[in-house]
């Protein structure tokens, strides 16, 4: 996510404005079933037919071996209330029917995933707003329990090994719910409707379960298919590839596929009269930006994204995906989806600095956050730290700021930014992804290049995306990783940093 922006309407505390006019000029905000093959061929189940069969029926499938889906899911030390530890979800499969005149949405959700620990139910997230209307397991029809924004789903003597395949059907008017953090440019998270029946999503650290059944927790990657029918001249953008883009009569409908294991967070999907330019990145990298009509003037501004990212691959290493881009909505934010960013249209009234800062920092993340994902909300830091960092390297090559003297200021501001929000990696949790992620976070990497030199740093800033390539990791995963590959022990500098309630010296 971008960091929030002083021009993103008037913070909540009194604190907050000093902090943001100090500071954050810097920055804007912040199907047919799929032929699956598995590694572990004791599963016992076939594709489901019938009525209860996947989507995407007639689409070209794609070949995934969903071994490569396989996380360690764990619990929330933050925010527990979504996702389960033993649910294991590796791919996706979901086929949405959104008819923005009535603002009903009817779903399929074909989720193949597998359990680490003997279980008679399992549970998702899925929005209170929604019902189940079928659900079947393995082929056969299974009982499903609503509670709150909890789906129980009855799953007698499932066993950890081989995978098995919950198909849900769903109808319902989707909501958003409040955010977990105070930030005004996203006090709400999750599917939200515009009046005329268009939609957009931001959906960090949770929100994709206001719009389908899902272990909602970066620690749970999985593949996605999605087929998106709608209708008044409206159009579905997911992440992805475009796999097919057909209208028949009112109804237009496109089939997107992602090719590497996504975090439910790093999901996006909109719908409304978006028209696509492409673009080509490095060594061919496609592009797509898709805008409405209304949004035109972010094209100007979206056209730097091939120099950012042959930037990025020049300071990152190669771009670790097979396509980018960016959707563009009608919010004041902006997030780091996977291979397609989605940008608040309200970003491109920002200053230059914070503009065009904001979008490099989501392609950044695709290094920092997407290919290689928290497996806990208390790492956040993870993500935006390193966004924020790589934000500020390139805005001082680019000229738009000096590197030492926008340090000098985050540091200045460090000891405020702990007492309002809590440690960069102890924030308080009902601050999330407030400025002390970013900035504090940026300014210890800082440190570190000052302790370990710029080739080492360098060196490391590089690798570390390679490391854990479509995975998860965490702070122990990271400091270990560091201090070997460096002969430092970096410990004590990154614990302290993280969880010190004053600016360590
Ligand atoms: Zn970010």
């Amino acid at each position: 996510m971008a960091p929030s922006s002083r021009r993103r309407g008037r913070p909540r505390r009194r604190l907050v404005a000093v902090a943001a006019a100090g500071v954050l000029a810097v920055a804007t905000a912040c199907s047919g079933s799929s032929d699956l093959t598995s590694s572990d061929e004791s599963g016992e189940q076939g594709p489901t037919t019938g009525p209860m069969a996947g989507p995407n029926g007639g689409q070209p499938p794609a070949k995934i071996d969903l071994s490569e889906a396989e996380s360690q899911p764990v619990d929330d030390p933050y925010y527990p209330q979504n996702g389960e530890p033993y649910l294991d979800t590796l791919h996706y499969n979901l086929d949405l029917d959104w008819n923005p005149a009535t603002k009903l949405l009817q779903g399929t959700d074909e989720i193949r995933f597998r359990v680490t620990e003997p279980r008679n139910q399992i549970q998702l997230d899925f929005g209170a707003p929604l019902s189940i209307t079928g659900a079947t397991l393995d082929g056969k029809q299974t009982k499903t329990a609503e509670r709150g924004e909890q789906l129980v789903v009855t799953t007698p003597g499932l066993k950890p090994g081989g995978d098995h395949t919950l198909v849900l059907r769903y109808r319902g008017t989707p909501h958003p719910v409040k955010a977990a953090g105070s930030r005004t440019d996203l006090l709400n998270v999750g599917w939200t409707t515009e009046s005329d029946g268009s939609v957009w999503t931001m959906q960090e650290p949770w929100g994709a379960y206001t719009w389908y059944p899902v272990n909602d927790h970066p620690s749970d990657k999985a593949f996605y298919d999605a087929t998106i029918s709608t209708s008044g001249g409206m159009i579905g953008i997911f992440n992805g590839d475009e796999v097919s883009h057909k209208t028949e009569g009112d109804t237009t409908t496109t089939v997107w596929h992602v090719q590497a294991p996504a975090a439910s967070y790093l999901t996006t999907i909109a719908i409304g009269d978006y028209q696509e330019t492409t673009d080509e990145g490095p060594n061919g990298l496609p592009i797509s930006y898709w805008v409405q009509p209304q949004d035109d003037n972010a094209l100007d501004w979206l056209k730097e994204s091939p120099q950012m990212l042959s930037w990025l691959e020049a300071t990152l290493g190669d771009y670790p995906f097979d396509r980018i881009g960016a959707v563009v909505v009608p919010s004041n934010s902006a997030m780091e989806t996977q291979t397609l960013v989605t940008m608040g249209s309200g970003v491109f009234h920002a200053d230059e600095v914070d503009l065009r800062g904001a979008l490099l920092h989501e392609y950044a993340h695709q290094w920092y956050g997407d290919v290689v994902t928290p497996d806990n909300w208390t790492d956040l830091w993870l993500n935006e730290s390193f966004a924020m960092y790589i934000q500020l390297l390139w805005s001082d090559s680019v000229g738009l700021l000096d590197y030492d003297s926008t340090i000098a200021n985050w540091e200045s501001l460090d000891g405020q930014l702990r007492s309002q929000f809590g440690p960069p990696g102890e924030y308080f949790p009902d601050e999330f992804a407030s400025s002390n992620v970013y900035l504090s976070g940026a300014v210890m990497l800082d440190r570190i290049r000052q302790e370990i030199g710029d080739d080492a740093f360098f060196d490391a800033l590089r690798t570390w995306p390679t490391v854990h390539e479509y995975g998860n990791a965490n702070r122990d995963d990271y400091i270990s990783w560091l201090s070997d590959r460096t002969g430092t022990d970096l410990g004590p500098l990154i614990n302290e940093w993280l969880t010190s309630p004053t600016t360590p010296s």
